[in-house]
């Protein structure tokens, strides 16, 4: 197991959501306050604060020899609204409880699932060199532009996918509303960057 799955805990059954008529789903996707803050969030790579509400996808577990075991890999509420769409909205109808920020998350999730691509993407950054192709027009990506990462999510893990230029963000994401999400994942760009970026989108 790597070292970064020493964090992933089993979810007790009795914490597990229960559906209406009493059963434990046998995957129940969950929001719970951190038990401590040494779990990494999957969408950013950051840890997550001891109490701060985090966001467990729910999965069975390859590496135990027990039948039905699950794992959960953890998210920020917001990354998993960005990232694990339909993961966060189911466990948001097994959370009735107040959530601050709730319809923003809601709204966040339901966009990147009316754009199926959006949820992969991962921010933003100058192309270190001229050896990527985009991942749709299949062009080089030239030395010093503006590329979008893509990352893609499998079984809990996390997979580069490699670029789009900034350029092509409307016909691959449909849609050049994507500011929030470069700011949320590029949290070191400066503001002067963010600005070029969002021009470059609209230039595409
Ligand atoms: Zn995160
Ligand atoms: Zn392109």
């Amino acid at each position: 197991m790597p070292a970064e799955d020493a964090a992933i805990a089993r979810i007790p059954a009795e914490r597990r959501p229960q559906s209406a008529d009493g059963s434990i789903p046998r995957v129940g996707h969950l929001i719970e306050p951190a038990s401590s803050g040494r779990a990494k969030c999957r969408g950013c790579g950051r840890a997550v604060a001891k109490g701060e509400l985090r966001l467990g996808e729910v999965m069975a577990n390859p590496f135990s020899d027990e039948e039905g075991a699950e794992r959960s890999v953890w998210f920020h509420l917001d990354c998993g609204a960005y990232k694990r769409p339909e993961v966060l909205l189911a466990a948001l109808e097994g959370h009735p409880e107040p959530i601050e920020g709730r319809a923003e998350l809601e709204q966040a999730a339901r966009f990147g699932l009316e754009h199926r691509r959006l949820p992969r993407l991962d921010g933003a950054e100058r192309a270190s060199s001229a050896r990527a192709k985009c991942r749709h027009c299949k062009e080089t990506i030239d030395k010093d532009a503006w590329r979008l990462r893509i990352v893609y999510f499998e079984e809990g893990m996390v997979s580069p996918g490699g670029f789009i230029h900034a350029t092509c963000s409307k016909p691959y994401f449909e849609t050049t509303d994507i500011m929030e999400r470069v700011r949320h994942f590029s949290p070191d760009l400066a503001a002067s960057d963010l600005a070029e970026i969002g021009r470059t989108l609209g230039a595409g």
